[in-house]
């Protein structure tokens, strides 16, 4: 494993999850020439208003696979029902084979606590897989793997049962733009069902334009309280200048159940 050739998968429990997270991540591995993958464990055919089933699950899945072309991965859509997902034997399996096939250098997913049940239930049967993906005997379709890789839980707000350690904060504002443009392509999420689900329709703009400024202001503001949160950990990585002038981060945190997230690994897993 070199600096030039990462192979970084990232899972989420739904289209617009792992690149709502790891958007900026992702789209400087790709600028390095790195090679990423996006996978959502459900389909998303769920979360709407006034659509629902096939036709909701096959727009969502346009809209990921042109996020992944915006930040230059590929970003796929499994098909387990959206607000149904469960840590099962069928969908581990199924992750086991995602992993062995892609041979990744670095996993990364949510924590296993969360308000959705979806997310917790990714948070677990990735974890699951990532062990279970080293064992020959299991899913016999994939080779298994020879060595575990280092697992990265992306950031999240909960507090209990702990806080999300920041052992890796990345400065992504050259990328921010990137990373909206890719979540504007999720028109069905951003748009639609998200406001809907908050009370706040009456917020999304009309115009193309508006619109990509009222997404910048939400996700953009969750990267900068990330960069303000752990201003600390973006000078010690970046240096007093590019540490202080940082308005947009991310934050990652070494899973125990993974090879370790090391001083020496570190840099070279997150080269930016
Ligand atoms: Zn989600």
């Amino acid at each position: 494993m070199t600096a030039s050739n990462l192979r970084v998968l990232i899972f989420g429990a739904h289209p617009d999850d792992p690149d709502g997270r790891s958007g900026g991540a992702a789209a400087l591995y790709a600028r390095a020439g790195h090679v990423v993958k996006m996978v959502s464990l459900t389909n998303g055919d769920a979360g709407h208003m006034w659509e629902g089933g096939a036709p909701l699950a096959w727009r969502r899945r346009i809209e990921a696979a042109n996020s992944g072309k915006t930040l230059g991965c590929e970003y796929i859509t499994l098909d387990s029902h959206d607000g149904m997902l469960m840590p099962s034997l069928e969908v581990r399996n199924e992750v086991i084979s995602i992993v062995r096939n892609f041979k990744p250098d670095l996993v990364i997913c949510p924590r296993m606590w969360d308000y959705h049940p979806d997310h917790r239930a990714c948070g677990v049967v990735v974890v699951d897989a990532m062990y279970m993906a080293t064992v020959p005997n299991v899913v016999s379709g994939a080779e298994h793997l020879r060595k575990m890789p280092v697992i990265a839980y992306c950031y999240d707000q909960f507090q209990k049962p702990y806080p999300v350690q920041p052992d890796v904060v990345i400065d992504i504002s050259p990328v921010l733009d990137q990373k909206i443009d890719a979540l504007a392509c999720h028109v069905s999420q951003m748009y639609e069902w998200l406001p809907y689900n908050r009370s706040a329709m009456g917020e999304v703009p009309e115009g193309q334009a508006e619109r990509r400024a009222w997404l910048k202001a939400w996700y953009g503001g969750r990267a900068a309280q990330q960069a303000i949160k752990f201003r600390a950990e973006l000078v010690a990585r970046y240096g007093e200048q590019r540490g202080q002038a940082c308005v947009a981060a991310e934050t990652y945190e070494g899973s125990e159940y993974g090879s370790p997230l090391t001083a020496e690994n570190k840099d070279i897993l997150f080269p930016f």
